[in-house]
């Protein structure tokens, strides 16, 4: 059955890449404007910190013959892999992935509008390679820049009250949204935990490197700054340690990264139908994080709750 889904994926996709190629030659002119060609198929897995948006991108990718292109704003640097929760080689499968890990964090903060044009340059890469580029990552920010029609860098697609109730935002692509969505207080709770295993797994040890490494000149990785881990505990480090600061540094960490989980999924509302009016597909992974804070078996809930119908959503989207 995986088999047959596999085949079925690349059928689907190289359908899709084909009848786009037709479309260029029909109607691509040069010099008219961008979106006339870029109606590539495009998957975009959305979601709140921990819910398993990294996971599910590997999953699809090993049914559908696909490339991730990260839209974490934090994790498209080099550097604090364990503490910005980058996907390890090890669970990418072979699965390439584009701006990952890939820019210098001493270059300055990468602009919404720079991500744009980054980020679709890889998408085109990779539907010529006849593959299916999957989005995947938490900054909403980005993701809006990337995929919405028209990009205007001093408009802020997530102003409250902004509202465009009942008006769809054009888009760039042909999408495919999932929104991987987990209960707000089982997701606090997870997230509290990961903070827990970060900080005794590695997380410290790699921030004490960073510190270091930032010697004499503080704000040296622009691009890391702002991470969450990196404000919390630069008093640690740089004023002396002791378990009193560091207990503060961890429960800073827990009460923004579940800040950082609610802005998101508001965020990701807008996307929504409060406001772009994009049609977002939302999977529950609930019982699945449940599961995984009980200590029981969550495979089989991820794989019924949310591979199951997310598979079956891209494999109709591929299909229309
Ligand atoms: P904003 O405009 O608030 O930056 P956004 O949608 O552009 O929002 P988010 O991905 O929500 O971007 O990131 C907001 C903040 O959350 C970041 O500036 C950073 O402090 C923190 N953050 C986001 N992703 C990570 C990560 N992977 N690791 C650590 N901190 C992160």
């Amino acid at each position: 059955a995986a088999t047959a889904k596999f085949l079925f994926g690349q059928q689907s996709v190289m359908t899709a890449v084909d009848s786009q190629s037709l479309h260029h030659q029909l109607f691509y002119l040069p010099g008219r404007a961008c979106s006339s060609r870029r109606n590539e198929s495009v998957v975009v897995v959305m979601g709140a910190t921990g819910t398993g948006k990294s996971k599910l991108s590997i999953d699809l990718a090993t049914r559908f013959p696909s490339e991730v292109v990260n839209s974490d704003k934090i994790q498209v640097y080099r550097g604090l892999d364990i503490t910005t929760n980058k996907i390890p080689l090890a669970e990418r499968c072979g699965v390439p992935h584009h701006l990952l890990g890939e820019l210098d964090p001493e270059a300055g903060e990468l602009p919404a509008l720079k991500f744009r044009s980054l980020a679709a340059s890889a998408i085109e890469g990779i539907a010529a390679r006849r593959r299916l580029p999957v989005v995947a990552g938490g900054s909403n920010s980005f993701i809006h820049a990337l995929l919405a029609a028209r990009h205007d860098p001093r408009v802020d697609p997530f102003a409250a009250g902004d509202s465009r109730r009942g008006r769809r935002e054009r888009l760039r692509y042909r999408c495919c949204f999932l929104w991987v969505d987990v209960e707000k207080k089982v997701l606090a709770e997870y997230l509290d935990r990961r903070v827990e295993e970060m900080a005794a797994d590695g997380m410290v040890a790699e921030l004490e490197a960073y510190f270091a490494a930032e010697g004499a000149e503080p704000g040296r990785h622009p691009g890391l700054e702002k991470a969450i881990g990196v404000p919390e505990f630069r008093e640690y480090f740089e004023k002396g340690k002791g378990a009193k600061k560091h207990a503060a540094a961890v429960a800073a960490i827990k009460a923004n990264t579940r800040r950082l989980a609610e802005e998101q999924v508001r965020k990701i509302g807008r996307l929504g139908e409060s406001g772009c009016g994009w049609a977002l597909q939302r999977v529950d992974a609930t019982a699945a994080v449940r599961a995984r804070l009980e200590g029981s078996a969550w495979a089989a809930a991820w794989d019924r709750d949310v591979v199951g119908p997310s598979v079956a959503a891209v494999e109709s989207f591929l299909e229309s």
